[in-house]
């Protein structure tokens, strides 16, 4: 069982042929009180309070049609059941893309990227999928179908449905149908990377490239084992040193081949001797690694934390005195950090948590969550969602409003009715 699969109390699993008869399913679920599992790649559905009540898994595999598609327009309508390779696929003829990189894309869909909120490390440059959703039809805890934006970008009166269904982990509806923004596919990349002496280093760097002349599309801080014997990223340093910074641009050959050298001019300004600039294939390999980091492999627990990016080093140097050996991608331009933990904290999930790392992350406005616990112990509230000063009465509202016999994806989010 890889970190993300884990057992749902699932009696069954349906596989609506369609909308409609997606629909009849909830609405004979709401009836009946019975739970509803939305599932869409299974890639990350031990993301949550783990599930207590039994209830049906409710697949979008067959909802992965192209609604519409006028490429001149750069917008796409698709079903929410499309995996985002298939979508990756479709838009690569017409030199498009949805700049967002998720984790095994062959198998997660664009419904559950969205329900998670999950995003990758273009983030920085190319904005978070919310950003991209301007139109989301969607089922509530009734049965009812709605919708929100539309087909153009701005097209939305009234309150946005878009951003809230973004990263509500399917609690207030079933997503079925999304339209998307599109970028064109840039025609070249490439990466800046070296190895700062220490987290003091990279965090000068970090704190300089906010003022750089080039716009990366993603800057990275990379440290631990998992980064150590990354050839591309050490280049002929050979450095055993796993803290790397890796800085991605991308645009037109030209732009792309400035950018890099201003890059590597900043960089060298601030004290940095050994920096390498990768292109084409090894570029894109590189890439690959980052997009498959969060969900690769067995770690016994991976947290991500979102703080302010000053924050960035410091809460590294706390994960670091946890574990050492923990493997870290952090998205830092944006203050988003991803640990892999190489063991389970000996101390317990919510000392380390609640009484150590949401403390460190507070300090810097933000907040820890738990993307995955095999070993499911310790799972609280709290522990997993951190701590939460949205104004809960009201959200709690919300959810009741969208599911008011609360069946969708039952007390698995923050907010619990
Ligand atoms: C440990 C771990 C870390 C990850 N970190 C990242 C990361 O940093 N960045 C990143 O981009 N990706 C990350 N992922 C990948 C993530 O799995 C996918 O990007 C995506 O969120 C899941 O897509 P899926 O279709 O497999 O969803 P599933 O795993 O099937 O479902 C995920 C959640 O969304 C709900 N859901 C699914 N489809 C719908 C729908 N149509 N309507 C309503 N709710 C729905 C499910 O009920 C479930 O709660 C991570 C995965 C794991 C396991």
């Amino acid at each position: 069982m890889s970190t993300a699969e884990v057992s749902l109390p699932i009696t069954e699993t349906l596989t609506p042929a369609n909308t409609g008869e997606l629909a009849d399913i909830v609405r004979d679920c709401y009836e009946r009180e019975t739970p509803i599992y939305p599932i869409g790649g299974g890639t990350s559905l031990g993301y949550g309070l783990p599930a207590k009540r039994s209830g049906i898994g409710l697949s979008l595999a067959q909802l992965n049609s192209i609604v519409d598609y006028p490429a001149r327009d750069m917008t796409i309508t698709v079903e929410a059941g499309i995996t985002l390779q298939s979508l990756a696929n479709l838009l690569e003829a017409e030199r498009q893309c949805l700049p967002v990189d998720v984790p095994q894309s062959d198998r997660a869909t664009l419904g559950g990227v969205v329900a998670t909120n999950f995003n990758g490390p273009r983030r920085f440059g190319q904005g978070t999928v919310r950003d991209h959703v301007i139109g989301i039809q969607a089922v509530d805890g009734r049965g009812q179908r709605f919708k929100g934006g539309g087909r153009v970008v701005k097209n939305v009166a009234g309150y946005d449905f878009c951003k809230l269904l973004t990263g509500s982990m399917g609690t207030l509806g079933v997503i079925t149908e999304l339209t998307l923004k599109l970028k064109p596919i840039a025609d070249s990349f490439a990466i800046v990377s070296c190895s700062p002496t220490d987290l003091s280093q990279a965090g000068q760097l970090l704190a300089k490239l906010t003022k750089s002349e080039t716009t990366p599309c993603a800057i990275e801080l990379l440290a631990g084992p998992a980064w150590a014997n990354s050839k591309q990223l050490a280049g002929d340093s050979g450095t055993s040193n796993a803290l790397f910074l890796a800085v991605a641009v991308e645009g037109t050959e030209a732009e792309v081949a400035w950018m890099t050298k201003q890059l590597a001019t900043e960089l060298r300004h601030e004290g940095i001797r050994s920096l390498h600039t990768i292109d084409g294939k090894d570029a894109r390999d590189i890439f690959a690694d980052l997009k498959e980091f969060p969900s690769e492999g067995e770690s016994p627990l991976v947290l991500r934390a979102n703080v302010v990016p000053s924050g960035t080093t410091k809460f590294i140097e706390a994960l670091r005195q946890l574990d050492s050996n923990c493997s870290v991608q952090s998205h830092a331009g944006n203050g988003i950090v991803i640990a892999k933990f190489s063991e389970f904290p000996s101390e317990g999930l919510a000392r380390t948590l609640v009484g150590r790392l949401q403390a460190v992350a507070a300090s810097f406005h933000g907040n820890v969550v738990v993307l995955s616990n095999p070993g499911g112990s310790e799972m609280t509230h709290q522990s997993v969602w951190g701590a939460t000063d949205a104004p809960y009465d009201l959200m709690t509202a919300v959810k009741r409003e969208f599911d008011p016999q609360n069946i969708l994806n039952p007390d698995r989010f923050v907010y619990i009715s």
